[in-house]
């Protein structure tokens, strides 16, 4: 049993459906069961036109509505047997009908509560899911509808709930694996789920990988594919640098770092429950299925290239806190921190010395709040766009020389702050905006100008 997620752009189109359809169909001796998420950009047109609604511009909600339900309508036409459409038109009309009635209560709420947001934005994948299963139907494949928020049991975080495990699998072991196991596909819309007593939420944005991998660990997968339109991970983000290699096979610790540093391959989270289960993951691209990809496992691999990617975050801003009364002090930093916790705003990479302490963040929205408040205790200087540079690789830490050899490489750059992670698998750099493209080529020869072919696509 394996399962196979696709995200929004590999069925944002009837044609993009077709080539889902005959990946699965090339697999199905497999038994998959399929995660899909919303169609294209469904889930920001959704989110768009509620605010719109709550902004009190109904009439413009409604005709982006039409819109989509339009975008939709036509998509799926294509990819439905005829003696199937009456059923499924009625299920996206009635689907569409409902949106328009929330739309009409958050024009009369003025505002967008996280348990509408959750509600609305739940539609793209539960659209996509059935449209989907019906076109499995349509290529000749037996494919089975579940609504996800009847197996995905979560906690009341709207829109950032977190999965009740135990419950969960309990639920996929009872209703999804069965199907797979008797040889027809189920079809789950990523990102969706609901508390116990039936109220809808979902993962956070992006979470239909997240759904993947509870739905893989819950019917206990022995592989979980991550079908997106790129060829797996590369040495360096191909936006800053092309050229990269595609790496093979990565250890789980390192992807995840990946994740974290902006690699937009993977949601980090995707990582827990397969973990757990040493489940591998996957990561595939749809419009190229001959491409091996890049697999995910548990264990390091063992890899002659001591760093095995270059993850980079652009605008960051820098905050340097410096204080004399620091000196022999002790709970400075406590004091420090609160202040960052108190306007809920999270540090990336922390530097300190006896009378100093720098640190980044990526979201600034409370930044004069927070300098205001650090400034009465020590003093402070920010500087803004500056980029994270992230070497990645399980043994970089046991590496002699290897700061060495990216500082040499670095020697023209001007880096204001270095980290090594106690995850011991990362060295973080920071430097100026302008300056990151030249410091990845830089760092990109210096580490992948030879290749261990176990682990790299040369
Ligand atoms: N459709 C959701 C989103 O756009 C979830 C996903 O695509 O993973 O965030
Ligand atoms: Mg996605």
């Amino acid at each position: 049993m394996i399962v196979m997620k696709f995200g929004g752009s590999s069925v944002e189109s009837a044609a993009a459906i077709e080539r889902v359809a005959s990946i699965v169909k090339s697999r199905q001796d497999r038994q998959p069961a399929v995660v899909v998420s919303a169609m294209g950009k469904t889930t920001n047109r959704l989110l768009a036109i509620a605010e719109k609604a709550c902004a009190s511009d109904r009439a413009e909600a409604a005709r982006l509505l039409e819109e989509l339900a339009a975008y939709t309508i036509t998509e799926a036409r294509p990819v439905c047997r005829a003696e199937d459409w009456a059923g499924l038109s009625d299920f996206i009309d009635s689907h569409f009908q409902e949106l328009s009635a929330f739309l009409d209560e958050l024009a009369g709420l003025g505002e967008f509560p996280p348990q509408y947001v959750d509600l609305v934005s739940s539609y793209g994948e539960r659209l996509s899911s059935k449209i989907v299963a019906c076109a499995f139907r349509y290529f000749g494949m037996p494919a089975v509808h579940v609504d996800a928020r009847e197996v995905i049991v979560t906690d009341r975080r709207h829109t950032q709930a977190a999965p009740l495990y135990a419950r969960t699998y309990l639920k996929l072991e009872e209703r999804v694996r069965p199907i797979a196991a008797r040889g027809e596909i189920p079809v789950l819309g990523g990102f969706i789920g609901s508390t116990q007593d039936g109220f809808t939420t979902t993962l956070g944005r992006g979470g239909s990988d997240f759904s993947a991998a509870i739905v893989g660990a819950g019917i206990g997968a022995e592989e979980i594919q991550i079908w997106t339109d790129v060829d797996g991970m590369l040495t360096c983000d191909p936006r800053i640098l092309p050229g990269g290699h595609r790496v093979k096979v990565i250890s789980f610790g390192e992807a995840a770092e990946l994740a974290y540093f902006g690699a937009k391959v993977l949601h980090p989270a995707t990582v827990v429950p397969a973990i757990e289960k040493n489940i591998p993951v996957l990561i595939l691209n749809s419009r190229n299925p001959a491409n091996p990809g890049t697999r995910i496992v548990a264990e390091t691999v063992p890899c002659s290239n001591p760093v095995k990617s270059i993850a980079c975050k652009r605008n960051i801003t820098i905050v340097n806190v410096q204080s004399l009364r620091m000196l022999m002090a002790h709970g400075f930093l406590k004091r420090i921190f609160d202040v960052f916790d108190r306007f809920q705003t999270s540090v990336d990479m922390v530097t300190t010395s006896e009378v100093s302490v720098s640190l980044t963040i990526d979201n600034t929205a409370y930044l004069d709040e927070i300098t205001a408040e650090l400034s009465k205790i020590a003093e402070v200087s920010t500087g803004n766009s500056q980029s994270l540079i992230c070497l990645v690789g399980d043994n970089i830490r046991d590496t002699p020389g290897l700061g060495a050899r990216a500082f040499g490489a670095l020697k023209d750059v001007n880096i204001s702050m270095i980290a090594q992670g106690a995850s011991k698998l990362n060295l973080s750099l920071l430097v100026a905006d302008t300056d990151l493209g030249t410091a990845v080529a830089a760092l990109h020869s210096e580490f992948f100008s030879t290749l261990d072919d176990k682990v790299f696509d040369a």
